[in-house]
């Protein structure tokens, strides 16, 4: 049983002024594993206030030094790699794979960004004029649970290479990741201040967060209700906002694809990191002359997908998160079978053989209208919608009637033919036979799936402000 009730601020770890507690219990088993204390409102003020002291030397630090805060990040984040994937398994049940990726990636995003920021033009000559790109001033990050480690790092590299010193909101529901990472953090030596890192709802440190003027930037991560709510609440002082939300993203195969190959790569393009993934591609678009032979590859498929203790690298979906995440799972699996969807796989209820932790069935639904809940919604769990479509224009507008717009994936044995369908999609990012994101690349979401772009060059151009001088 682990305790946490410190807060990272001004470059110490101090106990918090909040009082509230939280249990914390592995999702496999259900049993609690630590407790945490969790900050509030003048936990807040304080790890703002270090974050402003920080700043004019963040700001005035030059590309060298920058580059080299970089580094120690990277080492520091990579000798906790092992930690970080074990926090994510045990604290929210990621697979094996998927928790292994989240880990790598976490020290990787401080290497890459530090590459970018080698050749990046801070100044330029536009006509008369000189364009500075300045850092935008104290950035607070605030992310979710699901991608706690990968989602704090490359946020906060993106700020580091702009000259931002940092407050960070992990998810209250992600502790023991956040902790882990604070403690690499810790070890990198940043000068005190220049991150700060404390654990609190988003009632009232998230909101303080999005409300104080001590704050000029904020980058989001999480649900698209939560970054309504902190647009509204940042617009006051005028604060600029990179919004990373919820998505629906439709998987496009066309008919030429050879089913037996890309179907896999499509279920796990929406069961990853057990379709609790923001990119999942949860509505998977099938020629309707297609459509009885994708079906037979899908139930065969998903039923043999192992469900299972997340540790096990055979594992292909673990629990979710949460009894509140498993409820809305099988809430929505009832409402697909009431709206008339067909069950092709899964279904409500845990996989034989479980009677504990927040294990659910994997679940296919066929004969899918793209106006029914579950075509429509953000699940955030293992459920699959197969959608038909007859001609190439219906599956680009059926892939386009959604309120959001992250990521697509299309699946095409003719390339050119997959790029001209990607090309008309309404979504930051298209994957092109294949599941792999690109990610120096920019991303982000079209309409409701956010506002702005992260990684890499964009990532970074998000904490700058371009000034204009004439003479
Ligand atoms: P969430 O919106 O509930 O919470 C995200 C963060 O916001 C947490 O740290 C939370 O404490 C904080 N928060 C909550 N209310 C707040 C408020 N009023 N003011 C300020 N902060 C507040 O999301 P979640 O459940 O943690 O994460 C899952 C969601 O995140 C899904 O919708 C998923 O699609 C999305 N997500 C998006 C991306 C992306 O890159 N687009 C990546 C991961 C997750």
């Amino acid at each position: 049983m682990w305790s946490l009730h410190q807060a990272y601020i001004d470059g110490a770890f101090v106990s918090v002024q909040g009082s509230e507690r939280l249990d914390v219990a592995n999702p496999a088993t259900e049993r609690v594993i630590g407790t945490v204390t969790l900050a509030n409102r003048e936990d807040a003020k304080r790890a703002i206030d270090a974050a402003n002291r920080a700043q004019p030397a963040m700001a005035a630090s030059t590309r060298a030094q920058r580059i080299e805060m970089l580094g120690r990040l990277e080492a520091a984040v990579l000798a906790r790699t092992d930690q970080i994937r074990d926090a994510t398994i045990e604290e929210y049940g990621g697979p094996l794979s998927r928790s292994q990726w989240v880990s790598n990636y976490a020290s990787q995003c401080f290497a890459s960004t530090a590459l970018m920021l080698k050749d990046y033009a801070f100044e330029r000559r536009m006509g008369e004029a000189t364009v500075m790109m300045e850092p935008v001033g104290v950035a607070g990050l605030i992310a979710p649970w699901n991608s706690a480690a990968g989602s704090i790092c490359s946020k906060l590299a993106s700020a580091i290479a702009a000259g931002c010193a940092s407050v960070v909101k992990p998810s209250e529901l992600g502790p023991l990741q956040a902790q882990v990472v604070t403690e690499a953090l810790h070890d990198a030596g940043l000068p005190a201040g220049a991150v700060n890192v404390l654990l609190g709802r988003g009632i009232d440190v998230g909101d303080e967060i999005s409300t104080s003027p001590g704050i000029a930037k904020i980058s989001f991560t999480g649900s698209t209700q939560t970054g309504k709510l902190i647009a509204r609440a940042g617009l006051e002082t005028m604060k600029r906002v990179s919004l990373a939300l919820s998505g629906k993203s439709a998987t496009v195969v066309l008919d030429d694809a050879d089913l037996a190959t890309v179907l896999p790569m499509a279920l796990n393009a929406a069961f990853m990191n057990n379709g609790q993934a923001c990119v999942a591609g949860t509505r998977l678009l099938i020629p309707a002359s297609r459509m009885q032979e994708a079906i037979g590859h899908l139930r065969a498929a998903a039923a043999a997908m192992r469900v299972g203790d997340p540790r096990d690298a055979a594992t292909a979906v673990g629990p979710l998160a949460s009894r509140a995440q498993f409820e809305r799972v099988q809430r929505f699996i009832r409402r697909g079978l009431a709206q008339g969807a067909t069950l092709v796989a899964g279904g409500e209820g845990r996989p034989k053989g479980f009677d504990k932790g927040w294990f659910v069935r994997p679940t296919v639904f066929a004969d899918v209208h793209n106006d029914m809940d579950i075509a429509r919604e953000e699940i955030f769990g293992p459920v699959l919608s197969v959608i038909g479509y007859g001609d190439e224009d219906e599956a680009v507008a059926i892939a386009n009637d959604s309120p959001y717009g992250l990521q697509a994936y299309v699946f095409s044995s003719q390339p050119q033919r997959a790029l001209r369908v990607a090309s008309r999609l309404l979504v930051g990012s298209v994957l092109v036979n294949r599941i792999a994101p690109e990610l120096i690349a920019p991303f982000g979401g079209f309409k409701q799936s956010g506002i702005g772009r992260e990684f890499g060059l964009f990532g970074m151009e998000a904490f700058l402000e371009p000034k204009t001088i004439a003479l």
